[in-house]
């Protein structure tokens, strides 16, 4: 290997996943920039990438809190000539796991940057989700709270294209309430859990159907791809906001009629067709009065 720094996917869960390539780049690293050292110490191990007397290859942690710091000094045993991987817990690093600054800095400096590719959460959930994946918008994490959060799932109910979500066990149920929130519960999601281990599950269903499945408490990782708005047409009647208020009308009345609760029926017309919910809920209920 010459000096470059190659970044390495490792298994989500099923160490089968580990590629020949992976193990070979592994073996051949001079330093192994991880996570967790006693993690990527029993995946090596796992992978018979034997540590020598030379102790090569050499763990050294590289996580949130001390990428920028490792830095220089990698960049210093480039520039002498050595082989560093990049890995993270699982997955491919650098995407929401540490890796981009150190990648950034390295192709900045002038160094090589090659990537060993392999398994990785959100496309994996993506492709076993069969919803449209051609355009899709890897959003990763979603901000925690406030205003940030709920610009980011109206950002997110309005995207035409599908939509792909990481989230930490324990907030899943409160995620999907979230987006049947922002989307409607009658959207289509996907929640895949557990890829590649021993209880893997792919639940398909509505945000509704979701939200309650999750609401009993589900354990496990879990990416949420959630199905993309449909695209905007061109109907124009109301003054203040071009929609065409009978056929909205009729949009809401029709989901109302399969048992969709008014408020989600609401919702889900009002997403999907980019009108203020307030607005159309008013607008719905002033017609029916008139009726
Ligand atoms: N860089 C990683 C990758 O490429 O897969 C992602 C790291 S991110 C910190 C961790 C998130 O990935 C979890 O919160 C979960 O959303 C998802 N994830 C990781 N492993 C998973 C698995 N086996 N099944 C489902 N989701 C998983």
């Amino acid at each position: 290997m010459t000096a470059s720094l190659v970044l390495v996917a490792t298994p989500i869960g099923n160490l089968g996943d580990l590629s020949p390539r992976a193990v070979e780049a592994l073996a051949g690293a001079d330093l192994i920039c991880c996570e967790d050292t006693r993690r990527t110490g029993r995946l090596l191990a796992h992978a018979g990438v034997g540590r020598g007397a030379a102790g090569r290859p050499r763990l050294r942690r590289l996580d949130e809190h001390t990428e920028a710091a490792a830095i220089p000094e990698i960049l210093e045993l480039l520039e002498a000539g050595a082989a560093v991987a990049l890995v993270s817990d699982a997955g491919m690093p650098a995407l929401n796991d540490p890796g981009a600054r150190l990648v950034a800095a390295t192709a900045e400096a002038g160094h090589a940057v090659t990537v060993v590719p392999g398994p990785s959460a959100g496309s994996a959930a993506l492709a076993v989700s069969g919803l449209a994946a051609d355009r899709h918008c890897f959003e990763g994490f979603l901000p925690r709270r406030g205003e940030a959060r709920a610009g980011r799932l109206a950002e997110i109910a309005a995207h035409e294209c599908t939509t792909v979500i990481y989230e930490s066990p324990h907030r899943l149920a409160a995620c999907l309430q979230d987006l049947a929130d922002a989307c409607g519960a009658q959207r289509r999601a996907v929640v895949a859990r557990e890829l590649t281990k021993l209880h893997e599950e792919i639940v398909r269903g509505r945000l509704g159907e979701l939200r309650d499945w999750a609401a009993a408490g589900v354990k496990g990782e879990a990416v949420i791809v959630l199905e993309g708005a449909p695209a905007r047409h061109g109907a124009v009647a109301d003054a203040d906001t071009g929609a065409d208020v009978e056929r909205l009308r009729g949009d809401v009345e029709r989901l109302v009629s399969t048992g969709v609760t008014r408020r989600d029926a609401v919702a889900a017309v009002a997403v999907e067709n980019r009108v203020p919910r307030r607005w159309l809920y008013n607008t719905v209920l002033r017609s029916n009065d008139r009726r």
